[in-house]
């Protein structure tokens, strides 16, 4: 019989080529070698799910009526927490009812949105450098990404007014996220009022991906988009339970907003997806209704890794100054090399796996990305490391 020839759709074949694959070999070839890696690629907590929501999960999953297909949307009681949390903490009024939806992870809400906006041939505008998935949802949906670089002048902010009006008028959508990932840069009110007013100026809808809202240092919490006038408006907000309360694996997240977005999103995921299983949705409230107590020491956590790590880099001299948010260092690249061939340097010589910034975009060369989700002990290794190497800034 004559083999059958997997004809593969364009939406895969387009897919923007992955530019970790060679890392991920050399980092295969160096574990198969048997040598002690410290992985610093990867952005996800190795700290525990605090003890209580792993309770209730505990207690939830006995219940039988948990056992069926959950609600598309996200039980009530879900999001109604959510709405509860988003008040108490940004001083933002949604309805559960119509502005907020339950997520399967943020990344679900990310991958999905654009099918929701963009018809075969529109235009969504992201940052560069961004979370890849911004571009990969956009192909999927048949439309066309536009890059909007992130530089260091602007503090990793988009210039907004530097984006062509042309190209602006015709998006439909635009992403960012802030804290971001993975330059760690947080955006202040008097940016996010001029995206409310760059919205209402091209009829463009925001996403904003609010990932890391709550990993922030020096007791300075972020402003958050949610919180200026108008924002509700002209956008929808996505987020997580997974980088804040450590519950990556879990795969719960929630998107807040614009009734008619938040409504449209859902639209997509009613013919896709049958939501969260309902004992994670319990665990999840249990989390946004916690006191801020766990994560408080939860960044404390942080922030100490963060100074190892920043600390020993400064003295090896490297310029980079201590991220105000989120668990990255975004670092340029010392002069000579580019990004690809850094991380191959830090993985040949010191057994440490970093991520090259070219593989957020293009405006991410020139950096290279270490995040801090292990223990304190081991960025002081990894720094030792550096240093015996003679790896400087
Ligand atoms: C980690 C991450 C997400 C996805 O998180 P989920 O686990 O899917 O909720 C979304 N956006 C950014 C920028 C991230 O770094």
């Amino acid at each position: 019989m004559k083999k059958l020839q997997v004809e593969l759709a364009d939406r895969i074949k387009d897919l923007p080529p992955y530019l970790f694959a060679s890392i991920d070999k050399m980092k295969q070839e160096a574990i198969d070698a048997g040598k002690d890696i410290i992985n610093l690629g990867v952005g996800d907590p190795d700290l525990p799910t605090p003890a209580p929501i792993i309770d209730t999960l505990q207690k939830a999953a006995t219940n039988p009526k948990h056992h069926q297909y959950p609600s598309y949307v996200g039980m009530l009681s879900f999001r109604q927490a959510v709405a509860d949390w988003y008040k108490r903490r940004f001083n933002a009024t949604f309805d559960p009812k119509t502005e907020v939806l339950s997520l399967i992870g943020s990344k679900e809400g990310v991958a999905h949105l654009p099918m929701a906006l963009i018809n075969p041939g529109d235009t969504a505008m992201m940052t560069d450098p961004g979370y890849p998935v911004y571009e990969a949802g956009t192909l999927f949906a048949g439309g066309k990404s536009y890059f909007v670089p992130l530089k260091i002048e602007n503090g990793f902010l988009p210039d907004l007014d530097a984006i062509p009006p042309e190209v602006a008028d015709k998006a439909k959508l635009f992403f960012l996220n802030y804290p971001g990932n993975p330059t760690a840069a947080v955006a202040n009110h008097a940016f996010y009022e001029k995206l409310v007013a760059f919205a209402h100026r091209h009829n463009v809808v925001i996403c904003h991906d609010a990932a890391y809202s709550e990993i922030y240092y020096d007791g300075k919490r972020p402003v958050g988009f949610m919180e200026v006038g108008g924002a509700k408006e002209v956008g929808i907000e996505l987020h997580s339970l997974s980088k804040t309360y450590n519950m990556t694996g879990w795969r719960i997240g929630f998107a807040v907003g614009n009734s008619n977005i938040v409504g449209a999103l859902g639209q997509v995921k009613t013919n896709i997806d049958s939501g969260i299983f309902q004992a994670i949705q319990e665990a999840g409230i249990t989390a946004l209704e916690m006191d801020d107590q766990p994560l408080a020491a939860i960044r404390n956590i942080y922030q100490e890794r963060r100074d190892v790590l920043v600390g020993g880099l400064q003295k090896l001299g490297f310029k980079v100054d201590p991220p105000q948010a989120a668990f990255y260092v975004w670092i340029p690249v010392p002069p000579g090399l580019s990004s690809s061939e850094m991380t191959a340097k830090m993985l040949k010589e010191c057994a440490i796996v970093t991520t090259p910034g070219n593989g957020f975009g293009k405006h991410g060369e020139g950096y290279f990305r270490m995040t801090l989700c292990v223990t304190k002990e081991r960025l002081q290794e990894a720094v030792d490391r550096m240093e015996k190497a003679g790896i400087r800034g």
